[in-house]
């Protein structure tokens, strides 16, 4: 069997593969890419966050990124009830980038693998990791296969698994652990919004709040194709019957904030289905390889935050990587995985605080506090490693007594 060699693989070519795959390349080491698809291919995760820019900055990719004309997303908007709660990254706590992208992902993601493999970076489209095994140095031999089922083997001296929803590493190490959030389902399609124009902020993403525990996002992209999805448990899904379409139409027509926009749109594909995606390990990391982005955990798309941390621990991990194939000692716990599961961890709580109704109370209170609103709103411009931002630090507690506070003030 062929065999090749190379100091790092990288397997997948989604954000975290490719933004780490950057960063060890221009350190001067070999580092060659494996990805399973033909690209440009689709994935869901269309709305940034401001801190993902730092990333990308960084892995030299914001440039091929301008070029490409997304769609620009200055805040977060919630609306419910036809009552809108409006964050925008300007007045944010932290100091931070105050700006990001809507992005199709296809080509968003297309973008980041073409300007890595510009740098010099070779990736192996349509091809599948089957197989890996360390000796006690850490060094690997992994088993790849192509379209035409052609195998070989990559010699390596380090492995970053970005493989995302395929999970390469946790699946054939048994690494993998259940997540504690409830299992949550989406049904989304991608629409020709010709009827934009209709929103008094048409361009801008919204998350309207359905009912309890449902709600739904619009994405719009600057090609005027926008980016609709429900989310919820089983349940409500099941009260819609007929086919994807028939019940994706349904739902559209049920929710009066966009009913009027959305009635009888142009689907550019037919609804999918994506179900039960939170998931976890319990290392990111072992003797030759770490983990990146969603094979690490991938909590819940409500606050966007999986690019976000997807492209952050591939810097980390990417920079933590060279100082190790340069011979230095890394603490992957405390220099990684701690790192890691502050941010995880925060989202965590901002995303159970958003399914019982604690952030309802907080989003659509009135008379905001102005400092504690810049405060939420670092969170969800994704900068989740500010501790001293109070509703960073305290991120378990600080929503549920705010909440509090302010039902008191409301029932007095
Ligand atoms: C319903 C829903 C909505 C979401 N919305 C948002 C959002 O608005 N914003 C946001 O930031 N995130 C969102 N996400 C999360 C987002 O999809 C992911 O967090 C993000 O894509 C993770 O990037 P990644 O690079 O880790 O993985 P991916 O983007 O999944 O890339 C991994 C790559 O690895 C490849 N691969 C897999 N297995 C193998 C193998 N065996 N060999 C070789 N290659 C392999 C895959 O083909 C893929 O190209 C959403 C998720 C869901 C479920």
């Amino acid at each position: 069997m062929q065999t090749e060699k190379t100091d790092v693989l990288v397997i997948g070519a989604g954000p975290s593969g490719t933004v780490a795959a950057s960063l060890v390349h221009q350190a001067g080491y070999r580092v060659r890419i494996v990805e399973k698809m033909k690209f440009p291919r689709f994935v869901i995760g269309e709305s940034l966050l401001p801190r993902c820019m730092e990333a990308l900055e960084e892995a030299k990719f914001l440039e091929a990124l301008k070029g490409r004309g997304y769609q620009e997303k200055n805040g977060a908007k919630f609306v419910k009830n036809g009552k809108v709660c409006d964050y925008q990254f300007a007045e944010q706590f932290t100091n931070g980038w105050k700006w990001t992208w809507q992005v199709p992902r296809a080509d968003f993601d297309a973008t980041l693998a073409d300007t890595v493999e510009k740098m010099g970076v070779p990736i192996a489209y349509e091809t599948t990791v089957t197989g890996i095994v360390f000796d006690d140095d850490g060094r690997s031999v992994t088993t790849v296969e192509d379209a035409a089922g052609n195998k070989k083997h990559i010699e390596a001296r380090f492995i970053i698994d970005g493989s995302g929803y395929g999970r390469v590493i946790p699946r054939l190490f048994n690494m993998e652990r259940p997540s504690n959030l409830p299992p949550r389902k989406a049904l989304f399609a991608h629409t020709v919004d010709k009827k934009r124009l209709l929103s008094d902020e048409p361009n801008r993403i919204t998350i309207v709040v359905h009912e309890k525990g449902v709600w739904i996002w619009i994405i719009p992209f600057s090609s005027g194709v926008t980016s609709v999805g429900f989310v919820g448990d089983a349940s409500f899904f099941e009260r819609f019957p007929g086919t994807p379409e028939e019940q994706y139409r349904a739902m559209l027509a049920s929710q009066r904030d966009i009913a009027e926009r959305f009635d009888n749109v142009e689907l550019v594909f037919e609804p999918r289905t994506l179900q039960s995606w939170s998931a976890t390990t319990d290392r990111f990391f072992g003797n030759g390889f770490v983990l990146t982005g969603n094979v690490t955990e991938f909590l819940d798309p409500v606050f966007s935050s999986g690019v976000t941390l997807a492209t952050v621990s591939s810097q980390l991990a990417g920079k933590l990587v060279i100082r190790k194939l340069k011979g230095g000692d890394v603490d992957w716990n405390k220099e990684y995985m701690d790192i890691m599961m502050q941010g995880v961890n925060t989202f965590r709580s901002y995303v159970m605080d958003w399914y019982d109704g604690t952030l309802d109370t907080i989003f659509f209170a009135d008379n905001q506090n102005p400092l504690i609103k810049s405060q939420i709103c670092s969170v969800l411009a994704g900068y989740v490693w500010d501790t001293t931002n109070p509703y960073v630090k305290d991120h378990d507690t600080a929503l549920k007594k705010l909440a509090r506070i302010i039902t008191i003030r409301d029932s007095l």
